[in-house]
């Protein structure tokens, strides 16, 4: 293939290709390797630099090392409770009875998970968790856990490539036969032949103004790569938004400030000084649920009541500067850089798109997608976390559906016969490249995508409502023609080549994300419509997203009921005020 001044595409080729090098991708990738069986892992930055690094808080786990009443149904009745009931009943119950075996498999190998007095590993609360069930490593939990893997998969020899983007997966015939993509170092073309994929490539925040991940990482590529293979999306309505990101430049821009600054006394004012939520939630003020404190403060910005720069004061310096130093030394640290000091002023704050609930359809018993030789796990899958995502349950995901999705791959492999040729999709996939470096017209990728983020922030973020979200999908079609006018970039290496691939990939998903939101004509968890500001038991449903001939089509399933076990774990736990902040 010659594309470019005559560049030919390096062939690669494998059994199962894992595009993903966070915590969900290694952990399949460790049973593939495992198992004997040819693979390959991808990630768009250096091997151990994903996103999962950011992780914080915890894992949830019921090991009951603090609370020996804890038990699994618990822990599922947690999550569907937080996920307003619209979570898959049978996954939440899995992800339940697994994590458990997940941690102390981390633990074993080398996760240096805080310990108890009696040497158990130390579990805390997180938010809305009847008990104490979050495992964690100080405020470095994501990071010790990828470390981890980073060394586990080093030793049952897993292969990986670094900096690498996959820009398409290859479809022949209806079945994933590969992916076509771009090193991002040296602008090189890559073509992966495979008889599988497995997409770890985490979610979508990154398609938001602010958001908590860096500005290269949960672009939506995931979700996308899968749509335009036919897969399909779920739940795209549901993004969870912090209530607290930093308001500040560059990378810092949406940056979590953890809640750990409110749960040791911090206040919310807004410009005028009025600590706005004795009106919002004169019981809880700041320490109610993430969506009320959010909600409270986008309203209050909204109104005009906000800073300059668009956001509200969170202020801790009441409380003593010794234990403020003690206990938030990163977010000392942080705010120095802005020229703030925390034990003395004010931080400014806005929410800013944290996790997104919704992603790819899958069978969680397998990974399997609705399309032959596609599979998924981690962030980039839906179903575990419904409406609203438990703290410290997507880290257990990872585990546990990387774990699981592997050992179906490395049950089902075919090991020695070829993967089939992919020709028409291969041809598309490299005119793709081609207009990208020829260009169009003068727009610049850029603008593009920063105009998408302030479009789905405006039209599909904490607040919805009907007409503004038919705005939004106006405003998504004058910017879709504009992506057909973006400016050349010859060089693959230059990053706003990537920049431009990656609007393929936020297009169809701002688009599901829009029309889900227009679809479920109710409010429920992370999504909020104020011309239907109540939940509705009609729509204890999921919202689907297809790619259809030409245009997307939107269908609603009803979600299953839960297990008898989990139903009287919910009985049990009603009326238990379990809003924990830790
Ligand atoms: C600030 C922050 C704190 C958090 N704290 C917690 C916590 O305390 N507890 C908890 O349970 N969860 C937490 N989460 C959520 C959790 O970190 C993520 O859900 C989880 O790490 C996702 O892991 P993953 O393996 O699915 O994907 P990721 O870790 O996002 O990895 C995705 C991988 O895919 C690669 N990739 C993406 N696109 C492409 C492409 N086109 N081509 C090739 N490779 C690609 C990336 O380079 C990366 O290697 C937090 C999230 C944030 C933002």
């Amino acid at each position: 293939m010659q594309i470019g001044g005559g560049k030919m595409a390096e062939v690669l080729q494998t059994e199962v290709l894992v595009v993903g090098a966070g915590a969900a991708g290694l952990r399949a990738a460790i049973e593939l390797a495992g198992a004997d069986v040819p693979h390959l892992v991808l990630g768009k930055r250096r091997h151990g630099d994903a996103h999962t690094r950011w992780a914080a808080g915890g894992i949830n786990a019921v090991l009951g090392t603090r609370d020996p009443d804890d038990r699994w149904p618990v822990h599922a009745a947690d999550t569907l409770k937080e996920g307003h009931f619209v979570c898959r009943p049978d996954t939440v119950e899995t992800l339940a009875r697994e994590a458990p075996d997940r941690v102390r498999e981390l633990a074993g190998w080398g996760c240096d998970f805080q310990r108890a007095g009696d040497g158990g590993i130390e579990q805390r609360y997180f938010g809305a968790q009847t008990y104490r069930r979050t495992c964690f490593v100080g405020d470095r939990t994501g990071r010790a856990i990828l470390e981890t893997l980073v060394g586990r998969a080093a030793e049952v020899g897993v292969p990986y490539r670094e900096d690498v983007m996959v820009t398409e997966l290859l479809v022949e015939g209806g079945r994933v036969v590969g992916a076509f993509g771009v090193d991002l170092r040296t602008g090189a073309l890559l073509h992966i032949r495979c008889r599988a994929v497995l997409l770890a490539a985490g979610g979508c925040t990154a398609l938001y103004h602010r958001s908590s991940s860096r500005p290269d990482e949960n672009t939506g590529d995931g979700p996308a790569l899968a749509y335009h293979a036919g897969a399909t999306l779920r739940d795209m309505e549901f993004v969870q938004f912090h209530p607290t990101g930093m308001v500040g430049p560059g990378e810092m821009a949406g940056m979590l400030v953890t809640e750990a600054v409110r749960g040791e006394g911090g206040r919310l004012f807004d410009r005028e000084g009025e600590r706005f939520m004795e009106r919002y939630s004169p019981e809880h003020m700041e320490l109610d649920a993430r969506d009320v404190v959010a909600r409270a403060i986008d309203r209050e910005i909204r109104d005009g009541r906000g800073t300059e720069q668009g956001g509200v004061l969170l202020d801790i310096s009441h409380v003593d500067a010794e234990r403020i130093r003690e206990r938030l030394p990163a977010i000392v640290d942080r705010f120095h850089e802005l020229g703030v000091d925390v034990t003395r002023e004010p931080m400014e704050v806005a929410p800013t798109a944290h996790y997104a609930m919704g992603g790819v359809r899958v069978d969680f018993d397998s990974g399997r997608t609705d399309v032959p030789g596609l599979f998924a796990a981690g962030e980039v899958t839906s179903g575990v976390h419904g409406a609203n995502r438990l703290g410290g349950n997507s880290l257990a995901e990872t585990v546990v559906f990387g774990r699981r999705a592997g050992i179906h791959l490395a049950r089902t492999a075919s090991r020695n016969r070829p993967p089939p040729e992919a020709s028409g999709a291969l041809a598309r996939a490299e005119e793709r490249i081609q207009r990208l470096m020829e260009g169009g017209g003068d727009e610049e990728p850029a603008e593009v995508a920063a105009d998408l983020r302030t479009l789905l922030s405006e039209h599909a973020g904490i607040v919805r409502s009907g007409e503004g979200v038919r705005a939004g999908l106006t405003a998504l079609a004058a910017l879709r023609a504009r992506c057909v006018r973006l400016r050349a970039v010859p060089d693959r290496a230059d990053p706003h080549f990537a920049l431009a691939a990656n609007l393929r990939h936020m297009l169809p998903v701002a688009e599901a994300i829009l029309r889900s939101a227009l679809e479920r004509e109710e409010s429920r968890g992370a999504h909020y419509r104020e011309d239907r500001p109540e939940e509705d038991e009609r729509w204890r449903r999921n919202v689907l997203a297809q790619g259809g001939k030409g245009e997307m089509m939107i269908t609603t399933e009803p979600v299953a009921d839960p297990s008898d076990e989990v139903r009287a774990a919910l009985e049990e736990a009603e009326g238990v005020d379990y809003h924990h902040l830790e």
